[in-house]
């Protein structure tokens, strides 16, 4: 039977919460489809500094190490000790550490809006069609944020020049661009490039590079964007889009448009990818939001952006496309039938039941 190591870090907050639904329902698609997951749990976050000194304590580095994949919770807890240096933060320490450390170039943010949770999207119902799909990718290294020189130069008179340079190399283009086309031939098979290549040498590079690793996709059909007519799409027609592919900068700023789109914050889940080797693609995973610190340890939290977490960890490290899509289907199912957390309760709905974390997460199992 096949068999994936994964390590789960449920970190501070409703992390443990949500964790443990989703853990719930990895089991049952477990039986379902006959595979087997090694999930190991391990501190991170204000967690592992309670537990060793550390956010990221060496042991649940090591674990992560040996892992396929990570499937993260949240960390950070703005109330504890505002003294700790920001470097051994939890945000920084843990999060920074861990992008670095495995390489994680690609961000995946699905946005999914179904048509049960109409209310719960700020654009007006004519605007949602069918329901909203869309999945950013966002290149996670490079561009605007990394690139050389970053200063900010005194040039007299109480005068400042502050500099940032955007760069990106053929092969990062490249290497995101394989990642978001072979996402787009696992959905609606529609790809949009976003850039600014009317003024940016790296929009003429990147469109350039895009172009030519599409002709390696013929079955998925591309097109081009710019970054201001996409943003303004989104809020206008957000159905055209499929997969909206994006660099470091751009995709920072649409991905967080897009997820307005979503309902809830409790509702997204998101994926940062490495580099594939001998076939599989090491991937950390872990819901939009953060530690939700107002509601945590009270049975509220939505737990579906671990849980979907979960599934774009079985299809983009494990393959396992099939067991994903009963996740999805699953949580579609329980939507449909009226369960509802709070973040997405509306009085108004007449089939709609207002339920905790627990008992979502055992709908969302039930349904596998
Ligand atoms: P947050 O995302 O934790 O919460 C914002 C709002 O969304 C809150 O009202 C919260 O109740 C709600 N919310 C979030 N997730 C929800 C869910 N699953 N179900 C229902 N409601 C949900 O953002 P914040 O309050 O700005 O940050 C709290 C802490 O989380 C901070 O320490 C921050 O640094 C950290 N954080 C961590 C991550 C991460 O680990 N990747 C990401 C964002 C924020």
């Amino acid at each position: 039977m096949k068999t994936f190591n994964i390590a789960a870090l449920a970190g501070d907050g409703i992390g443990p919460e949500v964790m443990r639904e989703a853990i719930k329902v990895l089991r049952a698609t477990e039986k379902k489809f006959g595979f087997k997951l090694e999930m190991t749990e391990a501190p991170v976050g204000w967690a592992g500094i309670d537990a060793a000194g550390k956010a990221l304590p060496d042991a649940t580095l090591a674990l992560c190490k040996k892992s396929d994949s990570i499937l993260f919770g949240s960390v950070g807890l703005p109330d504890r000790d505002p003294t700790i240096p920001r470097e051994e933060r939890p945000e920084r320490a843990a999060l920074l550490r861990i992008r670095k450390e495995f390489g994680l170039f690609a961000n995946l943010r699905p946005v999914k809006l179904p048509k049960a949770l109409a209310h719960a999207c700020p654009l007006a119902k004519e605007r949602q069609g069918d329901g909203i799909d869309i999945l950013v990718v966002r290149e996670l290294t490079g561009g605007m944020y990394f690139g050389q020189p970053k200063k900010t130069e005194d040039i007299g008179g109480r005068n400042f020049r502050a500099i940032d340079t955007m760069v990106y190399t053929t092969p990062e283009i490249e290497r995101i661009a394989h990642v978001a086309f072979k996402a787009a031939q696992l959905r609606r098979k529609k790809l949009t490039s976003i850039d600014k290549a009317n003024v940016l040498e790296n929009g003429i590079l990147w469109r350039e590079t895009v172009t030519r690793v599409g002709k390696n996709y013929p079955d998925v059909t591309l097109d081009h964007m710019f970054v201001d007519n996409g943003a303004m799409q989104l809020m206008l027609k957000p159905t055209q889009f499929d997969v909206m592919l994006c660099e470091n900068m751009f995709g920072d700023i649409l991905s967080d448009e897009a997820a307005a789109l979503g309902g809830s914050l409790g509702m997204l889940p998101s994926a940062s990818l490495g580099a594939t080797t001998g076939g599989s693609t090491f991937g950390f995973y872990e819901p939009a939001g953060g530690t939700a610190p107002d509601i945590a340890g009270k049975n509220l939290a939505n737990p579906i952006a671990q849980i979907l977490s979960a599934a774009l960890m079985l299809r983009h490290s494990f393959g396992l496309n099939d067991a994903a899509a009963a996740i999805e289907k699953a949580v579609a199912k329980a939507i449909e039938a009226g369960n509802r957390t709070g973040d997405i309760f509306n009085p108004n709905e007449a089939n709609a039941r207002r339920i905790g974390t627990r008992e979502m997460g055992d709908a969302i199992a039930a349904a596998i």
